[in-house]
């Protein structure tokens, strides 16, 4: 008989799946708790269960854990991990320490299929989707890594892969990240970024309106756009900026927007007043990313007193923008840096 991925598994399921098995319903729980509590790394860890039990779940169910390949730590504290999950794909992730907190950028997809051009991860073309437990896996064993008085309180869904091409896994571990007697993290803390699939906008707004989004817009025209992130054909500005003002956000939600500033191309005053134009009357939040570059980059980052001059034009106009610097730039873990070849990846530093 097959055996199943327990931690691709919602609460719900999970019991379910006990019922299933025979055994009585507080045992869900019991398992959540050392599956997410005490993250045990075998069927067998699970004391307070009968052998009978324990024997059970491990006929029926099984674990992936992630297998760490390499840490680096950047200059900042920025810890980067290279994973290999069970078929040989690599992953990475990015542990950023705060003053106050910790956040984690987790992957959702090996390789990612958008084909942003400025992106590195886009490069390595797209693999395949990770499951529930293959995101979930990358929280627990960075968490393991980083000891528990470094607590992860934040999630950030902006490794490799575009997470709303990935919606049902997306969602199912954003269920098991925040489910009080599984990872128990707060849902405001988790974000989601998208490179701006409609479809997926207006589902999490149903399914998912809780967690945060993230909007990776980086352009003010179609034409513009449509080179930069090549997925702007299929939906277009417009109709992200649509869905954006139909999403359920206000001023205590915002929505973030994303855009990374590339010399010459999305940077001038113009490109500020249409953007502040095009976002006025949202709650928004605009992050203005400087460009990491790499070598053979077909972009050059904007200068810094540029970057000021839009950012002032967008305050100017009422509009909170804020200069986000990457993190971890001397390690390859800043923004779209991310990749899942060894040899690119040597080749980035
Ligand atoms: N696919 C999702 C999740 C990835 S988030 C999305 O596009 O939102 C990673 C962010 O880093 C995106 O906003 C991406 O556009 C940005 N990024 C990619 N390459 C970058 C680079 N070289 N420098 C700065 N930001 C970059």
């Amino acid at each position: 008989m097959e055996r199943v991925d327990i931690k691709s598994m919602n609460m719900q399921e999970l019991k379910e799946f006990v019922k299933e098995l025979g055994l009585e319903p507080y045992r869900a729980k019991q398992i959540a708790q050392w599956l997410y509590k005490k993250r045990v790394g075998s069927f067998d860890e699970m004391t307070n269960l009968s052998k009978e039990a324990r024997r059970l779940l491990s006929e029926r169910a099984e674990l992936h854990p992630l297998k760490l390949v390499k840490v680096e730590e950047s200059s900042d504290g920025t810890r980067k991990y290279l994973f290999e999950l069970k078929d040989g794909s690599r992953i990475e992730s990015v542990f950023i320490p705060e003053k106050s907190w910790n956040t984690l950028c987790v992957s959702t997809q090996v390789g990612c299929p958008a084909g942003c051009k400025f992106c590195l991860t886009a490069k390595d073309g797209f693999t395949r989707n990770l499951t529930p437990s293959e995101i979930v896996e990358q929280y627990i064993a960075v968490q393991r890594d980083v000891g528990e008085d470094r607590r992860i309180s934040n999630v950030v869904f902006m490794g490799m892969g575009e997470p709303l091409l990935n919606f049902d896994n997306v969602k199912k571990a954003v269920e098991i990240m925040t489910d009080k007697n599984m990872l128990d993290l707060s849902t405001r803390k988790i974000t989601i970024s998208t490179v701006g699939i409609v479809p997926g906008i207006d589902r999490m707004a149903k399914e998912m309106n809780k967690v945060k989004l993230a909007v990776s817009l980086h352009a003010t025209t179609d034409e513009v756009r449509d080179y930069l992130v090549p997925l702007n054909k299929k939906y277009p500005i417009k109709e992200i900026m649509a869905a954006l003002r139909r999403y359920p956000a206000d001023n205590t939600r915002r929505i973030m927007i994303e855009y990374v500033m590339l010399s010459g191309v999305n940077d001038s005053i113009e490109d500020a007043k249409r953007l502040a134009k095009m976002v006025k009357g949202l709650p928004v939040k605009v992050n203005l990313i400087p460009f990491n570059p790499y070598p053979g980059a077909p972009f050059k980052p904007t200068p810094r007193e540029r970057i000021e001059e839009f950012q002032k034009v967008l305050w100017d106009r009422n509009i909170a923008a804020f200069i986000r610097d990457s993190r971890g730039q001397d390690i390859s873990a800043a923004c779209g840096m991310l990749r899942t070849k060894e040899k690119e990846r040597e080749l980035v530093k």
